[in-house]
């Protein structure tokens, strides 16, 4: 017996599943084939769930967002070069916008690819990696799968989360080693982010500059909802009195329709604010980097709350830097601001009330109109509707026009309910997040689409149905990128921005038995998604707006180069 016991055996396969399984990572998004198949198999039956994708950048959009709604990393699992180098972008993705993931990849063995002498799918793949992601790290053997583990996740989470490479060979796998040295090179990771507490110092700095603002602004950014700090940060943002700006990905940490959210005044209170306060936001493209015409000529001061050190002064001078995380650093706010703390000047806050009322108000009407076919307004106001009925509902959103007004016309309630592009804008994460939404949450999840923007990840339409998850897909479909009017003045080739015409993305769904539907008004359109989020069965909704309806590029028009030439 004693003798059987040493000789009892485990292999990386059995490693690898033990050392996700003690860490409580307990699901994995993926596409199978060599050399992680059996892996998959072998994980699924240890009771891991094992999501499988068509392609393996939506399995890792997947992962990323799986992330940002967990705080735990999110895994995606991918074969050697090709599918690796698809995962990739979701993986570089991931580190843009602070989502803790893990992409593991199998690769080919290193005896040959060092000597580049053309194994199968040949590739130096952590080199690759390093440079688009937070870390990277390789294991070549079996005793090193606990550690190496450990090391992925911690990386990945603590600090500013971001993507994690972790390399595994396909000799890996079945390398064999002792069943009991094994089990002890196990590692459970203990406090993988710890809290990072900020110091006394600047968070008496931060209060004073707020204390002295006659036009204080907060900004909450994705870092915010992230934080799963949502009782310290509604109780600070009320205490302070201060109007605050959610961020896309902000929105809901109080709702967009809490008395002090000046989501409606944004362009005022960029321009007019005096003093601001950056709470997981930072001063990027997304926010004109803290200068130029849209912050105004008024002097500003800004105070950032933020884990990683280096964003400070990143754009513009920060006169009050709070480094931790914001949970730690917004009860230690909290605190510091004693009983009584005396709210935002009334003049400011009701003058950023009347601006924010003036304008729901002009939108209000559009919002009702039921033209045939639709205009994004006629669509959204419907769905806008449907979401405040339903505000634990997960929404995923991307397009450009679709985006744009998606953002500003669809109020949100809880936090970490809206899901969108992110810190590029990127096009493609609308199947991958709406999986791991489902997933993650178990609550049935909303999906608004540009026509365009769905094409990037649309095969994930059978994944969908394949799990039977609660998704709903609304299409807006204008025929195009953009719009669906342009004409090839050159040649009988559509333009480059055109689909064609009067195309029936309802149809997808049914080749896998899920509900297609074609919705022509905003009535249909409401009709249908209502159905669908009843049902909870997977559906995609063609709705059918107006060819010209939307503008080039959305609200970020400006960011496309001109040409002097051609403009004759
Ligand atoms: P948004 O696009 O909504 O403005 P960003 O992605 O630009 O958000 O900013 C998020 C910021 O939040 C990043 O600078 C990141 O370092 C920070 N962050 C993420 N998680 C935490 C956390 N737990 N505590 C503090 N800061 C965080
Ligand atoms: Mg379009």
């Amino acid at each position: 017996k004693t003798a059987d016991a040493e000789q009892e055996l485990t292999d990386g396969f059995h490693l690898i599943i033990d050392a996700l399984k003690l860490n409580d990572i307990n699901t994995i998004y993926g596409v199978p084939g060599i050399p992680i198949t059996d892996f998959g198999r072998m994980a699924q039956a240890a009771g891991i769930r094992v999501l499988s994708f068509r392609h393996e950048q939506n399995a890792g959009y997947a992962a990323s967002i799986a992330g940002f709604l967990t705080k735990k990393p999110g895994v995606c699992l991918t074969v050697s070069a090709p599918g690796f180098l698809n995962g990739l972008t979701a993986l570089a993705h991931a580190t843009t916008n602070c989502f803790p993931m893990i992409l593991i990849s199998g690769s080919s063995e290193r005896e040959i690819v060092d000597l580049q002498q053309g194994d199968y799918e040949e590739m130096d793949q952590l080199a690759i990696a390093k440079p688009l992601c937070k870390a990277a790290f390789r294991v070549l053997h079996a005793a090193d799968i606990g550690i190496g583990l450990a090391r992925a996740i911690r990386a990945a989470v603590s600090g500013r989360p971001g993507g994690v490479y972790l390399d595994l060979p396909a000799k890996l796998f079945g390398q064999v080693m002792n069943a009991e040295a094994g089990r002890k090179s196990l590692v459970k990771v203990i406090d993988a982010a710890p809290a990072q507490i900020p110091a006394p110092d600047a968070v008496k700095r931060a209060l004073d500059v707020l204390k002295s603002a006659k036009k204080p602004l907060i900004i909450l950014g994705k870092g915010a909802a992230y934080a799963q700090a949502d009782d310290a940060i509604r109780s600070f943002v009320e205490k302070s009195g201060v109007p605050f700006l959610p961020m896309s990905m902000g929105k809901g940490l109080l709702p967009d329709t809490h008395p002090q959210c000046a989501g409606a005044a944004r362009s005022t209170v960029l321009k007019d604010s005096d003093v601001v306060m950056l709470i997981g936001a930072r001063l990027n493209w997304l926010l004109s980097h803290g200068k130029g015409k849209s912050w105004g000529d008024a002097p500003k001061k800004f105070i950032q709350i933020d884990i990683e050190p280096k964003e400070m002064d990143s754009n513009v001078e920060i006169v009050a830097p709070v480094v931790g995380d914001i949970g730690s650093c917004v009860s230690a706010m909290l605190a510091a601001m004693g009983n009584n703390w005396t709210a935002a000047p009334a003049d400011w806050m009701s003058a950023v009330a009347k601006k924010r009322e003036e304008n729901v108000a002009k939108m209000a009407p559009r919002l009702m109109n039921n033209n045939s076919p639709m205009d994004y307004h006629g669509a959204l106001g419907v769905l806008r509707t449907i979401v405040k009925e339903r505000p634990d509902a997960m929404l995923v959103n991307e397009g450009a026009n679709t985006l744009d007004l998606a953002r500003g016309i669809i109020d949100i309630y809880q936090p970490r309910k809206r899901i969108d592009v992110g810190t590029w804008g990127i096009m493609g994460i609308g199947m991958g997040y709406a999986i791991a939404a489902a997933i993650e949450t178990g609550k049935p999840v909303l999906c608004v689409e540009g026509d365009s923007a769905f094409g990037f990840s649309g095969m994930e339409v059978e994944t969908i149905c394949r799990y039977r998850l609660p998704v709903c897909i609304v299409i807006f479909n204008n025929d195009g990128i953009y719009r669906g009017t342009d004409v090839n003045s050159a040649g009988d080739d559509p333009a480059p921005t055109v689909f064609v015409k009067g195309a029936r993305y309802d149809k997808m769904i049914e080749a896998f038995g899920g509900v297609g539907v074609n919705a022509t008004s905003p009535d249909e359109l409401k009709r249908a998604v209502n159905a669908a989020m009843d049902s909870g069965k997977p559906t995609l909704i063609n709705a059918v707006l107006d060819p010209a309806a939307g503008s080039e590029s959305g609200r970020i028009g400006n960011l496309n180069p001109q040409s002097v030439l051609s403009k004759k």
